[in-house]
């Protein structure tokens, strides 16, 4: 069974966009062969797809793959002549869309402890599941970039509030989401009652694809261009309620989210329970490894944007001995360990853009900065397009040459990476730079 690729549209189906994005049905080349990415609902995966995409993985890739920073998987080095018969098996698993046209708007994001976290406002699962319904069965929202991105936020200490995202919705309490445009949630436009969020979230779309050019990919591009008090005029225009702008949805803050609690043991809302989060080295998982923390997991694994996994309902008591195995599998759950804050794209090794081999660069950096206190996070970017983080982290060294790096240092006084603080710096001398800053201990 193979569905038919979206460069075979039907009559009916939107024209092909071209990107340069992989997807499920999309394999794209690169120096180690073909990507091919999966997206997960929610970061969600059950434990019998994990053990399906593991074995798809070996029998017709290289057997690595990479968790994105959408909390989605990705295969690496696909063989020629096998993506067929690695999509197939990809979609027997069911981690396909509903229909062809769907797989590149599947971009919803949660925090990976949805329904269980601590603190979170409300169990937002129920409505992301709509959300998804609606974007996977309106062929019109398939014009949507690849890269179009919403949030759905029930105010989870765990969560990625670092992420531009297209659209937002956050919850504001038990009965209301704010929401906003082009940023991080934080301060609100308007808010919706929660039974009115499928009717916003369609509204918004439609009304960006109405206005948008050919050009404007994220909603960022056409906010240039059209004034976001006319952006909202026109959609309050097609909503048949009335967007809430009191004062107090206008001086509404998302709370800060806990940093660092996508590693390690935190506790769930049910007494008794927790979550573990693990990260393997610098974002990429084996498959032996993802099939072996499958079988630890009780029914399911949940990607996070911080290119780590989480295990729920897991038993407080059980727990100690589970962190015990992620770490025989190698992977990390000490927030404090250098290698745990620096991430690093695939580098001139896997990438024709790559300007250096920022992977095995980062693994000497760490070894650099062991025994030296816990470091603020790292980014390693061996080009300027930032593929391992999307949002701006406290250091970002971008590669110039081959083992030379500009060192940054975020600032939101800056664009971009932030402020420049060293050029040509060799990964010794950026160990040397790195130990010498303050730490600020911000969030990743
Ligand atoms: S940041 Fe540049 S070099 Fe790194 S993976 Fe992306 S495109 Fe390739």
């Amino acid at each position: 069974m193979t569905f038919l690729n979206n460069t075979q549209p039907t009559p009916d189906a939107p024209l092909p966009r071209h990107t340069a994005c992989p997807g499920l049905l999309r394999i794209v080349q690169a120096r180690d062969g073909g990507i091919c990415r999966v997206k997960l609902p929610g970061g969600r995966l059950s434990v019998a797809q994990a053990l399906a995409i593991s074995a798809a993985a070996e029998r017709h890739a290289s057997g690595v793959l990479e968790i994105t920073n959408r909390a989605n998987l990705q295969i690496r080095g696909v063989r020629g002549g096998e993506e067929e018969a690695l999509i197939d098996a990809l979609l027997a698993a069911e981690l396909g869309p509903n229909n062809a046209g769907a797989d590149d708007v599947r971009n919803l994001m949660l925090s990976p402890a949805a329904g269980v976290d601590a603190q979170q406002r409300l169990d937002v699962r129920p409505l992301a599941e709509q959300l998804l319904m609606l974007l996977e069965s309106n062929d019109t929202l398939h014009r949507l970039s690849a890269k179009f991105a919403l949030q759905l936020d029930g105010g989870e200490s765990l969560a990625m509030l670092e992420h531009h995202h297209d659209l937002w919705i956050s919850a504001l309490d038990k009965q209301r989401f704010a929401f906003g445009l082009a940023s991080v949630p934080t301060e609100a436009l308007a808010a919706v009652t929660a039974e009115q969020v499928p009717a916003l979230v369609k509204a918004c779309l439609e009304l960006f694809l109405q206005h948008a050019s050919p050009k404007h990919t994220r909603m960022r591009h056409l906010l240039e261009q059209m004034p976001i008090d006319d952006f909202l005029a026109t959609l309050q225009a097609r909503l048949p309620f009335a967007l809430e702008q009191t004062a107090e949805v206008l001086a509404w803050r998302r709370p800060a989210a806990e940093p660092w609690a996508h590693l390690g043991i935190r506790a769930q809302r049910q007494a008794g329970w927790v979550h573990i989060g693990a990260a393997p080295v610098l974002g990429r998982i084996s498959a032996a490894q993802l099939a072996a923390v499958a079988h630890l997991a009780h029914s399911a694994l949940y990607f996070t944007p911080w290119q780590s996994l989480l295990l729920r309902d897991v038993s407080s008591a059980e727990s100690p001995a589970l962190l015990a195995k992620l770490n025989a599998l190698g992977l990390l759950t000490d927030s404090a360990l250098p290698l745990a804050r620096i991430v690093a794209c695939s580098g001139s090794t896997d990438c024709g853009k790559g300007l250096a081999a920022s992977k095995s660069d980062a693994l000497l950096l760490a070894d650099l900065l062991a025994g030296k206190g816990t470091i603020d996070q790292v980014h390693l970017s061996a080009c300027t397009r930032s593929c391992a983080a999307a949002h701006v982290a406290p250091h970002t060294l971008l590669a110039v040459a081959e083992g030379r790096y500009d060192l940054y240092k975020r600032d939101s006084s800056s664009a971009g990476f932030g402020r420049l603080l060293a050029r040509n710096l060799t990964i010794t001398d950026a160990a040397d730079t790195l130990t010498a800053q303050p730490r600020t201990m911000e969030a990743p």
